[in-house]
């Protein structure tokens, strides 16, 4: 259980009673400075360090960033600093290391990877050999080994499969004579321990660190001894803020033995009263009544990532127009790679300039993911994306419109596979791929990588002029950081052998760029929690308080499970970390602490589909510190349906155009003044009749056209007849997927083409025109092989999987079918199949088409005749793939064409009696559907009885159908688009109305 004490002094006393004899005897000099956030704890500490600047202290920072910024805090201080350093942790630990005897080269974090890699490559493991295959395990095992190192452990404090990678890691180290960045941490810390010669006496400093490894306990310990050493810490006791802080806190005030100076709050006197108060009383379980909010903290609401982010852009624009230099706001985001993209393209589209304080990989670069794209292509198991994914970009130096018409061809036709990808692309472009040839037969990965980066950049910039823009430094860091990985693969060669293009690929995705300075003038910051401790701004704005973001998942490694850490923190190796949400809690009081005029908190109140999202409890403990109503005044909402922009606030013309025109819905004669007042009046006016702007076509080329068609297909006429604009949108527009899939529409011209060829070859190859049971047999064996032939001739690069699931859902279809065939009593032979009518592709007597008047006719395919024997008598019949057939009645009420006008073609240019006519479903019951002439029920008996129609009511239900077709064409001849629904509703599937214009409610 947590033991509350008021003060430092008073913990450390207990923790002296718990652990008895201190290590020092309580002579050792370092002293501790606690407080809470903004109590002048680093203030002082630096003015300290100019005290002693004579005697060449060393001041430790968290960050590197940190360094600079420091200096030029110390600048302001005193004009010149005439001694004395300033460096990381890592600089005290490589002077120390440096110095000593034995020192030895460091591997660069590349080549710590491959020595990984080459590890678990040579390992034979027991537990662990089925993680091995993944990419994440040789990253999780390299953390683990850092930690261990660290944690001053060797290959004898473990067992199992850990001990021995361990041990194989280390031995690699020493046959190779290099240090890694841990090993380096360990090899000072152990000299200062033991070496006097390893530290002068110059005092030191330090702040901004939380969490101690063993390497820098030790390190700070043993420095403790032999010099004066002070340490900044933000702590108060008992604070539930500070609980993940309490282990250094208690083992600082051990090693300070009672040289403690706590400061008071003092937040007060720099930060808004509001602001003040939050860092009393956020946690903490006694809260003193709370002072008026005055706008210094406010709360955002977006509807999801872009809603919330649109909030903090246009905030952003108020704050930068009202004054405030954007290098005096910062963005506390809980990771930066979450945050990255979705800022830039809110940031970049507002014109916010901002720099990110924290590490970029170079795959996340233009250049980097076109770079790794190929390389994925050429040498793993790349997909045909990525490929093009490479050839799209400006560093291919192809036309974008080449790549997107070879790309388009490549979907259209599904070809996946990466090898048929190059054999068509390459077929289609009639000449190679650029790079792709020289990547897959370079003997040497690191000078085909270097030769394909050069190239990249030369197609991108040229040899002109040089880059200047911003995207341009942005290929040159890329290109830099590179060239640096590239050198240290070379240097990694030369010492340790083979180098696989893996190896390459592996390291050049996990590379990173140079960092940059997250302060620059200018520009807004852009922090994560933890480079945030470090910063102050005038105002801060917290993203990322939903649940699940904030406080963060804790991520457990698979080799330093929580026990183990345990067992071997108990012997001093420092591995057990703080509670996670604990950690975050600190973290996310920090980055409240952060501002001195305001602080806004951000949320998504639901995802970007709209489903809702639960609020972050940090965020909850925020709102509790204030007065609920002075809460709900200083929320802003941003719903998922705000399309548009404040009129006032919009970012660009386009912007404040559509916020003037969303006004207008409600506030006409306002939205009318302003657009007077701008010059935009023809513009709203646009905009205010769009739904009502007539859909008829007027475009005079495009009448044209339309009144100049003679036919009209059977099918188009259909869709025309559910909805003329649908007709409009879907036919005339006729908008399309590029990629090729197996969809229903696929399916049914298979089965379509299947059937037509049984049909045809069963005279021929069964020898009989109609079939009987006994034939069932080698019917069942020609449509199998009907279908291979049908699925063989799909123009499309099918997977296995794929054409396996079309086979079966189709054969068990046809299979059916032809069983129906073969007991079907009906005495019509079926005799012609796939009829065209219509064009010249149709048989001579078929091709002028069915009439419709005034000089229009009428195409289509039928797509099977049943004619007697003994007559010219017939019906045509119509296959569905599903299972729903028409029914007589929904023929007519559903404006259902086909059949009736089939049975016109029948009679009037194939020149046989019309029976009737069926939809044959090949799926579910296989019920045939459709309109038999009643008085011919004994030729054709087992149809549904409503489906038998009196001689009036057949020949009347064709006749209005042949009108109706007469009409619909005459309709679009005319461009007589409308919105008319079949039944006056756009039926809810309808997924057309954002281009046809209709308003939804
Ligand atoms: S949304 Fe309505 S008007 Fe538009 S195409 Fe669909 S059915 Fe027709």
């Amino acid at each position: 259980m947590l033991r509350v004490f008021r003060t430092l002094r008073r913990a450390y006393e207990h923790v002296r009673e718990d652990v008895g004899t201190p290590l020092y005897d309580g002579a050792v000099p370092l002293r501790l400075i606690a407080g809470p956030a903004n109590a002048g704890k680093v203030e002082l500490l630096l003015g300290r360090y100019l005290d002693s600047l004579e005697r060449e202290p060393l001041l430790i920072v968290p960050n590197r960033s940190d360094v600079d910024r420091v200096e030029r805090e110390l600048l302001a201080l005193r004009p010149a600093l005439l001694g004395g350093s300033i460096g990381t942790f890592d600089d005290v630990f490589e002077r120390v290391a440096r110095a000593g005897e034995g020192a030895r080269p460091l591997l660069s974090t590349a080549q710590r990877a491959l020595l990984v890699r080459r590890v678990i490559a040579g390992a034979s493991l027991d537990g662990l050999s089925a993680s091995a295959r993944f990419g994440g395990f040789a990253e999780s095992l390299q953390q683990a080994l850092g930690e261990l190192e660290s944690g001053l452990l060797d290959p004898a404090d473990l067992d199992g499969d850990l001990g021995s990678l361990y041990a194989a890691y280390r031995d690699e180290l020493d046959r190779l004579g290099r240090w890694d960045r841990d090993l380096l941490r360990r090899r000072a810390a152990e000299r200062v321990q033991s070496d006097l010669s390893a530290w002068s006496g110059e005092p030191v400093f330090a702040y901004g660190f939380e969490d101690l490894t063993g390497a820098e306990w030790a390190l700070l310990e043993a420095l403790a001894a032999r010099a004066e050493v002070t340490v900044s810490l933000p702590y108060e006791p008992g604070r539930p803020a500070f609980a993940s802080l309490q282990r250094t806190a208690e083992d600082l005030a051990r090693l300070a033995a009672g040289a403690i100076e706590e400061l008071p709050p003092r937040y007060g006197e720099i930060a808004h009263p509001a602001l003040a108060h939050l860092e009393r009383s956020l946690f903490a379980d006694e809260r003193p009544e709370p002072p008026a909010v005055d706008g210094a903290v406010r709360f955002f609401e977006g509807a999801g990532t872009r809603g919330a982010l649109e909030l903090v852009g246009e905030e952003l624009l108020a704050l930068i127009r009202a004054g405030v230099a954007p290098e005096a706001i910062g963005l506390v985001c809980p990771s930066g790679e979450r945050w990255r993209s979705p800022l830039e393209t809110a940031l970049g589209t507002l014109g916010i300039p901002y720099s990110v304080d924290g590490d970029a990989r170079l795959a996340q670069t233009p250049f980097g993911q076109a770079l790794a794209a190929l390389l994925r292509f050429a040498w793993a198991d790349g997909t045909r994306a990525d490929l093009f994914g490479y050839l799209r970009s400006p560093f291919s130096g192809l036309e974008r419109r080449a790549v997107d018409f070879v790309e388009g061809r490549l979907r259209g036709r599904a070809v996946q596979q990466p090898e048929r990808v190059v054999e068509e692309a390459e077929r289609l472009r009639g000449t190679p791929l650029p790079a792709l040839a020289d990547l897959r037969e370079a003997d040497d990965p690191i000078v085909a990588v270097r030769e394909l980066a050069d190239r990249m950049l030369r197609s991108a910039h040229g040899l002109e002029a040089p880059p200047a823009d911003e995207p341009s430094r942005l290929d040159l860091r890329a290109h830099e950081a590179l060239t640096r990985l590239l050198g240290e693969l070379s240097r990694w060669r030369t010492l340790a052998g083979e180098l696989s293009r893996e190896d390459v690929l592996a390291t050049v995705e996990r590379q990173t760029l140079r960092p940059q300075r997250g302060d620059e003038p200018g520009r807004v910051a852009v922090v994560d929690l933890l480079r945030a401790r470090t910063r102050r701004f005038d105002v801060v704005f917290v993203l990322g308080l939903e649940e699940g973001s904030l406080p963060r998942r804790g991520h457990s490694s698979p080799f330093l499970e929580d026990d183990a850490r345990r067992a071997l923190d108990e012997r001093g190796a420092r591995l057990l970390r703080p509670d996670p949400v604990a950690r975050d809690r600190y973290l996310f009081y920090t980055a409240c602490t952060r501002a001195s005029q305001r602080l806004y908190l951000v949320r998504e109140a639901a995802t970007d589909d709209g489903s809702p999202r639960e609020a972050s409890p940090f965020w909850d403990e925020v709102q509790a510190v204030f007065d609920p109503e002075e809460v709900r005044r200083w929320t802003r909402r941003r719903a998922l349906s705000a399309l548009t922009w404040p009129l006032d606030g919009a970012p660009t013309e386009r912007e404040r155009l559509r916020a003037l025109a969303a006004l207008a819905a409600d506030e006409q004669e306002a939205a009318r003044a302003l657009a007077r007042a701008n010059g935009w009046e023809r513009r709203l006016d646009r905009a205010l009749v769009a739904f009502r702007r007539p859909t008829r076509i007027t475009h005079p080329l495009v009448l044209e056209q339309l009144g100049s068609r003679t036919t009209f297909n059977v099918t188009e006429l259909e869709r025309f007849a559910d909805c003329s604009s649908a007709w409009f949108v879907d036919r005339f527009v006729s908008p399309r997927t590029i990629d090729a899939e197996v969809d229903a529409k696929l399916r049914g011209s298979v089965a379509h083409n299947a059937l037509y060829k049984f049909f045809s070859r069963v005279p021929a190859e069964l020898g009989v025109e109609r079939l009987e049971p006994s034939h069932c047999g080698a019917a069942t064996r020609l449509m199998r092989a009907c279908l291979d032939e049908a699925i063989g001739g799909v123009r499309m690069d099918m997977t296995e999987m794929q054409a396996h699931e079309l086979d079966q859902t189709l054969w068990r279809d046809l299979e059916a079918a032809v069983q129906e065939e073969c007991d079907s009593e009906l005495p019509l032979v079926p005799r012609r199949f796939e009829v065209l009518f219509g064009g010249e592709r149709a048989a001579p007597e078929l091709q002028r088409g069915l009439d419709l008047g005034s000089g229009r006719s009428l195409t289509g395919k039928i797509d099977r005749i049943d004619v007697d024997p003994f007559g010219a008598r017939g019906i045509v019949q119509d296959y569905k793939s599903g299972k729903h057939a028409h029914s007589a009645r929904e023929i007519e009420s559903e404006l259902r064409l086909q059949i009736p006008l089939y049975m016109l073609v029948l009679r009037d240019l194939v020149g046989l009696e019309p029976l009737g006519g069926l939809y044959r479903p090949l799926a579910g019951e296989r019920k045939a559907r459709g309109i038999v002439r009643a008085a011919e029920a004994e030729a054709l008996p087992g149809y549904a009885r409503n489906d038998y129609l009196d001689e009036e009511q057949f020949w009347g239900q064709v006749e209005r159908a042949h009108e109706t077709a007469g009409a619909l064409a005459q309709r679009i001849a005319d461009g007589d688009v409308r919105h008319d629904p079949k039944g006056g509703d756009c039926p809810a599937w309808c997924d057309l109305w954002p281009m046809c214009r209709v308003e939804r409610p």
